[in-house]
């Protein structure tokens, strides 16, 4: 079983044109309750709004502040990322949903948040790449906090650096960022380690082989650190028809990530980063397979 985490208002906002758009959430969560197969495997729940004590986590007052004017009318933050009519209420739903996935793994559950905007191109003070508040890093920062919980991990396979996540997570004790990326490509960091952030960039076009291999590495460092939980930021434009990227993966290796995730024992969540291709819904089908197989 499976318990996904969403809300019907996270598709009340879109710009012509921009690759995050509603279809990502509205087709997916149509194409999963449609499939028979799936119907006694996920148990749908309706994503809360996060708190500001949690935005501050990994926000400053000062970003936080220009976030809830965005969303009030403002300007934008940048070309890709729009100042949409109550951003800061979508982006806080998103928040709060990453926490609730989190909080089931702590209870032995398996979850994914499967809600937009994403999250991991948000900084401590800027919202970057149609990223408004950092899901992920918010999640693994309150996980800390939680009884039994010292040592998280956080593996981000979305094709795109996660540097927001970095940024955030850099030199915080009991956190390792492990993060697998295209280079070049948005946003052109991540090339190389730095303090806790361990990242492997990879070439346009690599060979799906070796894009598990260079899984299988970040995976078997996660789990030699022995974390007490792993935070997955699942994007998934390394598929190869994903317009944002020029990788090959095929749905497959999406349901072999989602397997080795799920074999490393480690409890882990799962938040939805990016993914902009039509066949989104079938990829996150390929990726829920891997994470809890049919028996
Ligand atoms: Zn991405």
């Amino acid at each position: 079983m499976v318990i996904l985490f969403s809300h019907p208002d996270c598709v009340k906002y879109s710009q012509p044109g921009h690759p995050e758009r509603p279809y990502r959430i509205e087709a997916t969560v149509s194409y999963l309750k449609a499939q028979k197969q799936w119907n006694d495997r996920l148990d749908w729940q309706e994503s809360r709004n996060a708190k500001d004590e949690d935005l501050r986590l990994a926000h400053s007052d000062t970003h936080i502040q220009s976030v809830i004017e965005g969303g009030q009318g403002g300007v934008g933050f940048d070309a890709d990322t729009p100042a949409y009519p109550n951003i800061d209420t979508h982006a806080r739903r998103s928040v709060g949903s990453a926490i609730q996935a989190m909080e089931c793994a702590l209870q032995g559950k398996t979850a994914m948040s499967l809600i937009r905007p994403p999250g991991h191109h948000a900084t401590p003070n800027r919202a970057m790449g149609f990223c408004y508040f950092n899901s992920i890093a918010i999640a693994t920062l309150k996980a800390q906090s939680q009884p039994n919980i010292q040592k998280v991990a956080v593996l981000d396979f979305d094709v795109h650096h996660g540097n927001g996540t970095q940024d955030i997570l850099i030199g915080k004790p009991d956190v390792m960022f492990y993060s697998l990326h295209q280079s070049p490509c948005y946003p052109g960091t991540g090339l190389k380690d730095e303090k806790n952030c361990h990242n492997f960039p990879l070439p346009p076009q690599t060979d799906p082989e070796d894009y598990r291999k260079t899984f299988t590495q970040a995976l078997s460092e996660i789990q030699e650190w022995k974390p007490d939980l792993l935070a997955v930021s699942a994007g998934f434009d390394a598929f190869k028809e994903d317009p944002l990227s020029d990788q090959a993966l095929e749905m497959s290796d999406f349901e072999w990530f989602g397997s080795q995730i799920r074999e490393s024992g480690i409890p882990a969540f799962h938040v939805l980063e990016g993914g902009y291709s039509d066949r989104l819904p079938e990829v996150i089908e390929s990726y829920l397979e891997g994470i809890d197989p049919k028996d």
